[in-house]
């Protein structure tokens, strides 16, 4: 029996499924989960001694590759200085004066342990600063596992990292399809006085790849502002990706709040919400919104994200990575030429997606999603696991470059992408 075998039947036995994440159980595409022995770079090894070429990169939190030594040698000096949680620390301001500093859209902001924190906190603000009850978020979407947030029309349960779910408090929530402008209009002509706020991904990153049509986020700022309903930016994927800082700037809107994770800790567990200071203010001691953690704002991850941050910010660390993502771009577009294969490949920056359906056009909303070939990615998961690739195990995750991957890595993935894709097609 392989070791990952042994571990994982073990865990079984005192972890439900054997894991503390769903899609660790690999269950949307089979085969045994991996059982992680150590990282560094763009490789992982597993406790079988297998090593992969990592393109699930920590579900996107780990962009600078996988143990880096900057960031290693900052939590080791941390360490050393002890591991207390619980009270307040320079490095913690330090940070968050990056953050603050990095956009316009945020006054102040406040550390959590997790993205599903920061977006639990935003909406909490939302409510007690508007007075009103109801969300609305874009169907697809994935804003971490706060009750709220889990809503999905009927029919589309069942996936494993956003299904409905027994046991949350009432929803409160509107759906909406993501780029659907016209929809969203509607919506807020029934509703939009009790609306206390839209929740968005600037790039819809939970289901694949897809990009914002032209005026999408301009038009939810719109509304939010005609209707009084405050919108807000979930960055938790896209914070710090494609520049230093929110992707605001970029896509020129001005959320009310934003929410950050993954990326700022350096690959640490973080998350933070922020925004301006009216908004903010709701969380200081005597007004009417409270969030605290005794790990809030740890050392740990405080030490990790200031060394990420400071490697971010070096000059031309973004064109690097721009670069990098259009390397993946051509490699596959020749390569899907070349095997005449009909999916269509979206990219930003280092961030990117394969839309496993035969359709030249980009996916827009959770309906184009759902129309890929489940069958055919599952088994190019698995053959590309057996090639030494690892890939998100979902094909509602995107193909997460990190500053690691060098160009031999990106050059034989796209091209043992290419093959294993031409050839489940085949069969
Ligand atoms: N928001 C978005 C956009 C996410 O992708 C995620 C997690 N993938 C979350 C929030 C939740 O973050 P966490 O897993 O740290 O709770």
């Amino acid at each position: 029996m392989k070791n990952s075998e042994r571990i994982f039947a073990a865990a079984n036995e005192v972890i439900p499924n054997g894991v503390s994440s769903p899609m660790r159980t690999f269950s949307l595409v089979g085969g045994s989960p991996i059982i992680l022995e150590s990282a560094k770079g763009s490789k992982i090894i597993d406790v079988d001694g297998r090593e992969y070429t990592d393109f699930l990169s920590g579900f996107g939190a780990i962009y600078l590759g996988h143990s880096r030594t900057e960031i290693s040698n900052a939590v080791s000096e941390q360490l050393d200085k002890g591991l207390v949680v619980g009270l307040s620390t320079e490095i913690e301001q330090q940070l968050a004066k990056k953050i603050v500093d990095s956009t316009s859209a945020i006054d102040k902001l406040r550390f959590v342990v997790s993205g599903s924190e920061a977006v639990m906190t935003a909406l909490r603000i939302a409510r007690a600063y508007t007075n009103r009850k109801l969300f609305l978020k874009f169907v697809g979407s994935y804003h971490g596992h706060a009750d709220a947030l889990l809503a999905q029309p009927e029919g589309n349960e069942g996936v494993a990292t956003k299904g409905t779910t027994n046991g949350v408090a009432e929803h409160n929530v509107l759906l909406c399809e993501y780029n659907n402008s016209e929809q969203l209009r509607e919506i807020f002509e029934t509703h939009g006085d009790q609306i206390a706020a839209v929740i968005v991904e600037p790039f819809a990153t939970n289901m694949g790849f897809v990009k914002p049509q032209q005026g999408f986020h301009q038009n939810i700022r719109q509304l939010c502002n005609d209707y009084g309903s405050l919108f807000i930016f979930d960055e938790v994927v896209t914070g710090f990706r494609f520049r230093f800082g929110g992707v605001s700037e970029l896509l020129d809107v001005d959320p009310d709040l934003t929410t950050f994770g993954k990326i700022i800790g350096g690959g640490a567990p973080v998350g933070a919400y922020g925004g301006k200071e009216k908004f903010m203010k709701l969380v200081e001691i005597g007004n009417k919104v409270f969030q605290s953690g005794t790990f809030a704002g740890n050392p740990i991850t405080m030490s990790a994200g200031n060394a990420a941050l400071d490697i971010m910010a070096q000059p031309g660390f973004y064109e690097k990575m721009d670069a990098k993502g259009k390397l993946l771009e051509s490699e596959i577009k020749t390569h899907f030429a070349k095997f005449d294969i009909p999916f269509h490949f979206t990219r930003f920056g280092a961030l990117s997606g394969i839309a496993f359906r035969r359709s030249e056009a980009d996916m827009k909303s959770y309906s184009d999603v759902k129309q890929q070939e489940y069958d055919v990615f599952k088994n190019t998961h698995l053959v590309m696991r057996e090639k030494g690739y690892l890939m998100a195990p979902s094909l509602e995750e995107p193909i997460f470059l990190t500053d690691a991957h060098s160009e031999e890595d990106i050059k034989g993935f796209a091209k043992a992408l290419a093959e294993t894709i031409a050839e489940q097609l085949q069969k």
